[in-house]
């Protein structure tokens, strides 16, 4: 902060001692010649408009005033061609943004602006070259010598003061190139001008501004198509990239992301509009997602609200548009906005909005991408919801909601390759099995053995809470997965887990009786544990050895016993 301030005292310094008086002393030395008052309008208007109206090449604004400025500087000398260059100079800073404050980039480019005049207009005089000549060929060489001066003392102050800030740049980029081509392409329009003012006066502003200011308008429209093809293109990428996010919060990301990308917008926010209220779901500011600690606020309010009351799109050009209608969350120094409500099955299930520190920030065709963007956005939502519910759907177990045989097996995989690298120091296994469950299937029936098993599974969740996975294995045997549980530690919670079971009284309903009335009864189960890497360093092997410890040292010990397999 500093640092920035000094560097306004020196820049502002430097320019009331340089620039004030430069000016004062090039009237002094090159005085301007008699200009009537309409001559000067006229020149000032064609100038300014040329300045308000750039060419848009490859995207970037290009300023194409340098042909007006030379034939004035041919005409009326120094003096003019520095108001005009001073003009210019204002125009374009307030136009482009970018991060530095105004206060610093007026002064720094008044100055540079002032150099390159002053350099150009020197050499121009010291190298013999006569303002207001009438001779073709003096015209085009001094002409020529004024113009190179300018481009190459801009393109070595720019230069310059890039390396002093401590930044790369080569002196010969593709934008340097591109600076000295146009600054050549447009010289033969300051010939003209000059030459056939001389001859028609006035008149030839209009001849030559009607055809400039068309092409202009060519060049204009030719770029914005040329732009909403390759945002469109960009569109397409960014909808097969959603597609193929597998999780909602994977799509958020990517949406948010990549549309602030696009637009190069500065804020971006995915608001979920459910139960009458607008709650925020991604905050993306400068590129950044940032915590969500904002109050929901009322359907109907704020820029959010409004695109959906009235299911339309909004683009807000400055703060001036929007001041009146918001409510909940905005950046103060948010100028533009759009936002666009996001449906499905044509019910609008949420709001996206863009916002940016600049004014007149967003256009028209870009709500239209934004369209095509949002749909791509919502049925990858859809989508990515609807392969986490097959995904849980197939790793669980229809009957208890227990995780099933496939899921345990690819736990039990991972955990065994964490214990093999280390991560894991180790893990156990525990394999249950209910005790002459077929008699109770036998005796009570199958839908009271599912009654069972059912409160079973909630048991033995209780029982284990947060500590392993419980998973069914198959028919009446369930497996209890404990990572970083040594084999004394898995015996104790088996132990405990055979105890509570056996207390438990599980209530079904008989249903092989004429009355289905409810009776309590009580089950036992036979218990297996094994563990690694004391017994094995194999997935499979855990389970084969668990299961040898439960028939061999539980269910032929007698039943409703913990064994422990020992090799
Ligand atoms: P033990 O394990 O003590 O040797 O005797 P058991 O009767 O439990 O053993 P067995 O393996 O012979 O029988 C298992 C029974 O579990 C067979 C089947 O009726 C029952 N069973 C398996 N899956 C289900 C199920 O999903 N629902 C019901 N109700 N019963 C099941
Ligand atoms: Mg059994
Ligand atoms: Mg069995």
């Amino acid at each position: 902060m500093a640092n920035i301030k000094k560097r306004k005292v020196i820049l502002w310094t430097l320019w009331a001692l340089i620039v004030p008086p430069g000016f004062y002393l090039i009237f002094q030395y090159f005085p301007p010649p008699e200009i009537s008052f309409n001559e000067a309008a006229a020149y000032l208007i064609f100038f300014i408009l040329a300045c308000l109206l750039p060419m848009n090449i490859n995207g970037v604004p290009t300023y194409l005033v340098q042909w007006l400025t030379i034939a004035v500087f041919l005409k009326f000398g120094l003096f003019a061609e520095v108001v005009l260059s001073q003009i210019t100079m204002i125009i374009v800073i307030l136009r482009i943004r970018t991060f530095e404050s105004l206060s610093v980039r007026i002064p720094f480019n008044s100055m540079m602006f002032f150099a390159i005049s002053v350099l150009a207009g020197l050499i121009f005089k010291l190298a013999g070259g006569q303002i207001g000549s009438l001779d073709l060929w003096h015209i085009l060489i001094f002409g020529l010598l004024f113009q190179t001066v300018s481009v190459v003392a801009n393109q070595m102050i720019l230069y310059i003061y890039v390396r002093i800030l401590g930044e790369h740049k080569d002196f010969f980029s593709a934008d340097t190139i591109w600076d000295f081509c146009i600054a050549y392409l447009v010289f033969p329009l300051a010939i003209i001008l000059y030459i056939s003012e001389t001859y028609i006066g006035m008149a030839a502003l209009v001849l030559l501004g009607i055809p400039f200011f068309t092409l202009t308008a060519i060049m204009r429209m030719y770029n914005n198509s040329e732009k909403v093809n390759s945002d469109l293109k960009k569109a397409g990428e960014i909808g097969h990239q959603l597609a193929a996010r597998l999780s909602a919060d994977e799509v958020l990301d990517q949406f948010v992301t990549q549309v602030a990308d696009l637009f190069q917008v500065d804020y971006a926010y995915v608001i979920d509009y459910r139960d009458g209220k607008l709650l925020m779901l991604r905050r993306y500011e400068d590129k950044e997602f940032l915590s969500i600690d904002v109050e929901p606020s009322k359907y109907n309010e704020g820029v959010a609200g409004n695109a959906i009351v009235n299911n339309t799109s909004y683009i807000f050009d400055n703060q001036s548009q929007w001041k009146a209608i918001t409510a909940g969350y905005v950046r103060p120094d948010t100028e533009s906005l759009m936002a666009m409500p996001i449906s499905r099955n044509n019910k609008i299930e949420g709001v996206l909005v863009l916002g940016s520190r600049s004014q007149h920030a967003f256009v028209h065709h870009q709500l239209q991408i934004l369209d095509i963007l949002s749909t791509y956005f919502a049925v990858s939502l859809e989508k990515a919801g609807l392969i986490q519910k097959a995904i849980a759907k197939s790793e669980r177990c229809g009957l208890t909601k227990l995780y099933n045989y496939r899921y345990l097996d690819e736990a039990l995989e991972k955990c065994m390759a964490q214990v093999n690298n280390g991560e894991l120091e180790s893990l156990s296994l525990i394999m249950m099995d209910i005790d002459r469950f077929k008699g109770i299937n036998d005796k009570y029936g199958h839908q009271s053995g599912n009654e069972i098993l059912v409160a079973l599974a909630g048991l033995l969740k209780d029982i284990v809470g947060e500590e392993g996975t419980v998973a069914r294995y198959g028919g009446e045997e369930f497996v209890v997965l404990l990572p970083n549980y040594s084999k004394d530690l898995a015996m104790l919670l088996a132990e405990n887990i055979r105890k509570q079971i056996e207390k438990h009284e599980f209530l079904i309903h008989n249903d092989l009786e004429e009355e289905r009335n409810t009776l309590l009864i009580n089950i036992t189960m036979s218990i297996g544990v094994s563990s690694a890497p004391d017994d094995s360093d194999d997935g499979m092997a855990m389970i084969r050895n668990a299961d040898r410890a439960l028939y061999i040292g539980a269910k032929q010990a007698g039943r409703n016993k913990v064994a422990a397999y020992t090799k």
